[in-house]
């Protein structure tokens, strides 16, 4: 497993670095947006762990600079921010990130995350599962989700690995009631530590993308006191 590290203060990149290595992953690291975008291409990695502020190009425009290369590998993008930084800008938009945390950060908590957002594809491995409702299609083994409103064509939807691996979660048992801890046993596995409304955050952003009305939400209901569930009739 490969991982790009994308920092400029060289001190917090060769920690990370120290870190994942200790743990068998293989690392390069680069200081500026430019270069994470060429090395990218030419390093292909499995994730890359993004600072925001960075110097040429910020985290976020590299982030979607890497989103929008067709044909090439799609990697989990992890973000980091510094406490204040823009962060409503990155939890509350789609910028394509996959997790993100906010420095001062525990390393060890780092590679917790990174283990969990790898240990996904490596789950994923083999499989071919479809999951149908009447208006969602998921395509586990393609990672493409598609929705089907009535009389529209299907649409594909644009969606961060996070957000696929949540509709996925929902698709598998329609009208099933998931606490927050059961989801991000899902999504993060067992060994996440932070804070339980991170869900809250991925559940908006993907209720932004497959709700009409995002605000009276008909698919991803929330269960007051307990977590959300998805209601769709299920599919043919
Ligand atoms: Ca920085």
């Amino acid at each position: 497993m490969d991982i790009l590290i994308v920092e400029d203060e060289a001190e917090i990149a060769q920690l990370i670095q120290l870190y994942l290595e200790k743990e068998g992953f293989s690392c390069r690291i680069c200081r500026d947006g430019l270069s994470a975008i060429q090395l990218f291409q030419d390093y292909q990695p499995d994730l890359i762990i993004l600072d925001l502020m960075l110097p040429e190009l910020d985290g976020l425009e590299v982030c979607a600079r890497i989103r929008q290369k067709p044909g090439t590998k799609d990697p989990y993008i992890l973000m980091l921010t510094a406490k204040g930084e823009e962060l409503d800008r990155i939890i509350g938009l789609s910028t394509g990130a996959d997790d993100y945390m906010v420095k001062p950060f525990s390393p060890r908590e780092l590679v917790a995350r990174v283990r969990a957002l790898l240990r996904r594809t490596m789950r994923q491995g083999g499989q071919t599962l479809t999951y149908h409702t009447q208006h969602f299609t998921v395509d586990v083994d393609q990672r493409m989700a598609h929705r089907q409103l009535d009389a529209n064509p299907a649409e594909r939807l644009d969606l961060t690995t996070l957000e696929f691996d949540l509709l996925t979660t929902f698709l598998s048992y329609p009208g099933r009631v998931w606490n927050r801890t059961q989801l991000i046993e899902k999504l993060w596995g067992s060994d996440f530590f932070g804070d339980e409304r991170v869900v809250d955050t991925h559940i908006a952003r993907l209720r932004k993308k497959i709700e009409p009305d995002p605000a009276n939400p008909t698919f991803v209901k929330t269960v007051i006191g307990v977590g959300y569930k998805f209601e769709d009739a299920s599919g043919s």
